[in-house]
């Protein structure tokens, strides 16, 4: 926002007098000064090496026993609708030690429930500082002594056993399969992969600019179904890209019947300003016919998240209780390994137990059952 729109909030519109980019919270104080002396002041340059590492957010609406906790910042993929690598900034990573400094913190305040988060958190890479695409002019130093994704997730899963871990986004070109093998390999890993495509079509993929094709996701799924098979995959799926044809359509429709995801998030295509889809391609889809085949997009989603469901009924699963359900104050709600929602009966159960609960019944997006005693996570 403050990149996009800053001349016309400080100069059509005249509706504010400070513009703060993202990056420039430490330049504030001057920026006040600014302001103070009747000057409007501006600063929206995206830094090479600001990672908020030394910043301890302060947790609005937190529930208490599940937390973000960030570990990269921006983007070097380019993906044409996408407006991140513009907002956010070239990619950088967040030193390790201040990452699991923040997790003892919230360790320490009784949450039970990290995510680590970033655009692209596969492709973290600390290595002292500064941009991920400047690593090869690193010292032989700073290279031998870099840590990685796999690291990372690996010191955090050591460091915090009683604590679960889920990381979020994947990008297909840059999940590697030994990141796979630490995830099966540490029970407090949450087996949720969250892994967008965005189309089925590699004519869309190589028009989205995204760095991998049809089969290279496919080949990848199967790879998670082998080292995770208790796993979970959720995806995002835009529908009505530019140019995109019935056939294209199409490709999307089988490729997720080849994956069949748990859950996902899908979206008909809108042009964001200043990407290079809104700058270059024709917005060429009719609104109606993005809609419907965004329709069966979601309907195929929904049957395929009722057969996933499904696959739970009659087995046991470790539950960390988030909240009191929704929908019965008699019932507690939380998320099981795979992210699915488990409501079950209360009991003397209470908020930030792990509990076991056996699943008797669902409905695409939630399962249902009986608590069976408390985890061995507890
Ligand atoms: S869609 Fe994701 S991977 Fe692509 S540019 Fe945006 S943030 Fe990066």
């Amino acid at each position: 926002m403050a990149e996009r729109l800053k001349s016309q909030f400080l100069e059509e519109e005249k509706i504010v007098d400070l513009v703060v980019g993202p990056d420039a919270y430490k330049d504030l104080p001057n920026l006040l000064s600014e302001v103070e002396e009747g000057r409007d002041a501006i600063n929206v340059i995206l830094s090479k090496d600001e990672t908020y590492g030394d910043i301890s957010p302060v947790r609005l609406m937190s529930n208490g026993i599940t937390a973000l906790v960030s570990i990269t910042r921006g983007c070097d993929n380019m993906c044409t609708f996408c407006v991140v690598p513009f907002t956010r900034g070239r990619e950088r990573s967040r030193e390790p030690q201040s990452i699991m400094n923040e997790i003892q913190d919230l360790w320490s305040k009784g949450f039970k429930e990290i995510t680590l988060l970033g655009q692209n958190v596969d492709s973290y890479l600390w290595y002292g500082g500064g941009l991920k695409k400047d690593f090869e002019n690193a010292t032989e130093m700073q290279k031998a002594t870099a840590v990685d994704f796999d690291q990372l997730l690996e010191m955090v899963a050591v460091g915090f056993p009683k604590m679960r871990i889920r990381f979020s986004t994947s990008n297909p070109q840059d999940m590697h399969e030994s990141i796979l093998h630490v995830i099966a390999k540490y029970p407090n890993i949450c087996k949720h992969i969250h892994l967008p495509v965005q189309s089925g079509s590699n004519r869309i993929l190589k028009e989205m600019n995204r760095l991998h094709t049809r089969e290279e996701y496919m080949t990848l799924i199967d790879k998670i179904r082998s080292i995770i098979p208790d796993g979970a995959i959720s995806q995002d799926m835009i529908s009505g890209f530019p140019t995109e044809t019935e056939e294209d359509h199409q490709d999307t429709l089988s490729l997720m019947e080849y994956v069949k995801y748990n859950f996902g998030y899908m979206y008909s295509y809108s042009e964001r300003p200043g990407t290079l889809a809104g700058r270059k391609m024709e917005d060429d889809v009719p609104e109606t016919t993005k809609a419907r085949r965004l329709q069966e997009i979601v309907d195929l989603q929904q049957k395929h998240a009722w057969l996933r469901s499904e696959e739970f009924i009659g087995k046991t699963v470790e539950v960390l209780v988030e909240k009191v359900s929704k929908k019965s104050t008699e019932e507690f709600s939380g998320r099981n390994s795979q992210s699915i929602t488990v409501v079950f009966p209360k009991e003397n159960y209470k908020i930030g137990d792990f509990v076991n609960v056996k699943i008797t019944s669902c409905t695409s997006g939630t399962l249902k059952g009986e608590a069976v005693g408390y985890s061995n996570m507890n």
